[in-house]
């Protein structure tokens, strides 16, 4: 016995989206079941079809009837007409067309989840996570947390957490405020934890850029005091040899420059000296990472090696780890960047400043 008025839908060609498909919608047996929406509107379909697609659906079909004569009536409600409808179409056709999923994707992602329709639900986590905005994010990190959505939900808090000064002028976000405490308390968490990540990777980043530096200013050392730049050059080199600007000649100029200071600074280390300060720890670190401290040119590295294998000092640790920091920093930058080559005879040639020997 109806007691609403009820306003049965014809079946047409297309009423289940077949026409595009393999199947005939006429080959169809007569439907058995109708599907209720929320106007009272009736969608005429196929038990054996909506089973075989939904356990949910098929549990309700399944469910004894208490005339064997009455109807079968499936209640779809809280969603438009429309919606259940494109709901109907995937469950006969496994399609859904563009349109469907911009005007009800919401809507379709609910229904496939609560009866349980996987294919749909992935296409409809896919796509919403496609058309989030501003305006509708929260109303879909809602639905996703709802649904299980994992994956949306992410990708929704990610906006949310991107764009929070917007978000937050939105309905949708005063909406959640009023009725979702813990879900806000969620989100913001999640925007902290972000700010935290983002500030721990800028931390990292500097630092690595830091070590890259000293990586840097290690190779600029041995090629300086192997093979000589535009103005220090190794003490036995023939003086007037004119060299042009190697590739990390902003390094190397420095380092240069820094070399001379320490030949003939007066103060020197012992004289507090910053300048002289920094060249030892550099000529110290060159040390620490020479495998060849026996045939090497550079500047007390083997009088550094003695020291060091004499005396266990106690700054030991920390200074091997700096050590293989520096080293590391090397060898991500050697696998991430694409080899710089030297280019020694490319360029003009800088004048030289006449100091040509760098003896300590
Ligand atoms: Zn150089
Ligand atoms: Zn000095
Ligand atoms: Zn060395």
């Amino acid at each position: 016995m109806e007691t609403n008025p009820t306003v049965a839908i014809n079946i047409s060609d297309d009423l289940y989206g077949l026409s595009n498909t393999k199947s005939d919608p006429r080959d169809l047996p007569e439907p058995d079941v109708h599907i209720v929406t929320c106007d009272a509107l009736r969608i005429p379909a196929h038990s054996s079809i909506l089973a075989s697609v939904s356990p949910v659906l098929e549990n309700i079909i399944d469910r004894p009837r208490k005339h064997r004569s009455s109807e079968r009536v499936i209640p779809i409600t809280g969603v438009p007409y429309d919606a259940v409808l494109a709901f109907v179409r995937f469950l006969y056709s496994s399609r859904c067309t563009e349109e469907h999923m911009e005007k009800y994707g919401i809507h379709l992602l609910a229904l496939s989840h609560v009866y349980l329709v996987p294919q749909l639900k992935h296409r409809c986590t896919k796509e919403l996570g496609q058309r989030l905005t501003i305006e509708n994010v929260v109303d879909v990190l809602q639905l996703a947390k709802m649904c299980d959505a994992a994956d949306l939900y992410l990708k929704c808090l990610k906006l949310v957490a991107n764009h929070f000064k917007a978000v937050e002028n939105t309905e949708g976000w005063k909406f959640l405020q009023d009725h979702d405490p813990w879900l806000e308390l969620d989100i913001l968490q999640f925007i902290d934890e972000t700010e935290l990540r983002k500030r721990k990777t800028r931390r990292l980043r500097e630092e690595q850029r830091l070590y890259l530096q000293l990586s840097e200013a290690m190779e600029c050392l041995e090629h300086i005091c192997k093979e000589g730049c535009t103005s220090v050059g190794p003490y036995d080199m023939e003086p007037g040899h004119k060299r042009s600007p190697c590739s990390k000649f902003s390094t190397c100029q420095g380092l240069q420059m820094l070399i001379q200071h320490f030949a003939s600074c007066k103060r020197r280390v012992n004289g507090g000296c910053l300048r002289c300060k920094r060249m030892w720890q550099l000529l110290r670190l060159h040390s620490s990472m020479c495998d060849e401290p026996d045939s090497c040119r550079v500047p007390l590295c083997r009088q550094f090696k003695l020291k060091m294998q004499q005396e266990k000092k106690k700054d030991d640790a920390r200074w091997k780890l700096l050590v293989r920091k520096v080293v590391s920093a090397k060898t991500i930058s050697s696998l991430s960047l694409p080899k710089r080559k030297r280019e020694e005879e490319l360029g003009e040639t800088r004048s030289s400043h006449g100091i040509r020997s760098f003896r300590l």
